[in-house]
């Protein structure tokens, strides 16, 4: 691919060569304390012949566990004997961001998932995601994007595909939500599309698989389990290596589909959550009251469910802020009737 655009990032490996083979995106980083420094970002690539190309990439947000977990192991684990088509590995997109355990970049303050397709002479993170755009998903079949809260949400673990217009991209993507096989499959309509992965490898016509596996700023036991097993599944489901999807349960199919089901607080104070995470709420039920510490004369403001659900996701942090998402309710998928 020698007319390929632009990068001042450079990769030691042949992302086109047979074989398992670990290396890095060099991605240079002038600064006072390195004139001519670089970072080296992990990149594995495994492959053995003709076949699909599947492309995996966790830590897009810096403070999301279970894709570098799970990518790690991987990469460990995987030989080129195993696969028939071509496996990339990148455990932790925003390596910058994962090392300072944060959602985005110390050095630009970049959000990796507000950056794609990236900008081939822009910051650090623009960089990276100009590459992967350019090099990685470009090359790709299909792409996992593994997420989870962070610091300031817990989510139930679930999958997550769009809704997308193409019928046969759709149903393509469905299955591949399918095979991943998390408790949960979000169908979603995006709030804020614009920058995201997801919405570069979907114009591509290629299939796209996010998820959220859980959050608090760390991973358990099931999330873990999630991941591994999904990102298994996902190379099963594509014949990149051999066997059948370990689907222990189908994913309960839910979506968002309301501005009423993203719950904000509009005060600042102390957060109660008085619904937990994967509880059934009824239109009109208080989900969760800010309470003001200082100001014993101000009542608690309610935080009301404007739509009936369950609980998919909710603020971590013991405060809150104008603005913080308090919580999330969904509807099962597709609307009943
Ligand atoms: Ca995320």
């Amino acid at each position: 691919m020698s007319n390929e655009e632009f990068s001042k990032i450079s990769c030691d490996i042949d992302l086109d060569a047979d074989g398992k083979h670990n290396g890095a995106l060099i991605v240079p980083w002038s600064r006072d304390e390195s004139s001519w420094g670089s970072i080296p970002l992990p990149i594995t690539v495994i492959k053995n012949g003709a076949g699909p190309t599947v492309l995996f990439t966790g830590a897009n947000h810096g403070d999301e566990y279970e894709g570098p977990i799970a990518l790690t192991k991987l990469r460990a684990s995987l030989q080129a004997a195993d696969v028939q088509g071509r496996v990339i590995i990148v455990p932790a997109l925003n390596l910058p961001a994962f090392r300072a355990g944060a959602r985005t970049s110390p050095i630009d303050g970049g959000n990796m998932n507000r950056a794609f397709p990236g900008n081939a002479r822009g910051t650090i993170t623009d960089m990276i995601a100009h590459f992967v755009t350019t090099r990685l998903i470009a090359r790709a079949d299909v792409c996992v994007d593994i997420h989870a809260g962070g610091r300031s949400m817990n989510l139930l673990p679930m999958g997550i595909i769009h809704d997308l217009p193409d019928e046969k991209q759709m149903a393509a993507t469905l299955a591949a939500l399918q095979a991943f096989a998390a408790p949960y499959g979000m169908v979603l309509t995006e709030l804020d599309a614009v920058g995201m992965i997801d919405t570069v490898v979907e114009e591509a016509g290629k299939v796209f698989v996010s998820t959220e596996l859980g959050g608090a700023a760390s991973s358990t036991v099931e999330t873990i389990a999630v991941a591994e097993r999904g990102v298994m599944n996902i190379l099963k489901h594509t014949g990149v290596i051999e066997g059948v999807p370990d689907i222990p349960a189908p994913s309960r199919l839910i979506h968002t589909p309301k501005g009423g089901c993203f719950v904000s607080a509009r005060t600042e104070g102390l957060f109660e959550i008085c619904k937990d995470l994967g509880a059934h709420v009824d239109a009109g039920d208080v989900i969760a009251r800010v309470h003001y510490l200082e100001d014993p004369d101000r009542e608690p403001t309610p935080l009301v469910a404007e739509v009936s659900g369950q609980i998919v996701c909710r603020h971590v942090p013991g405060l809150i802020r104008r603005g913080d998402c308090a919580a999330v309710i969904a509807e099962p998928w597709p609307a009943a009737g």
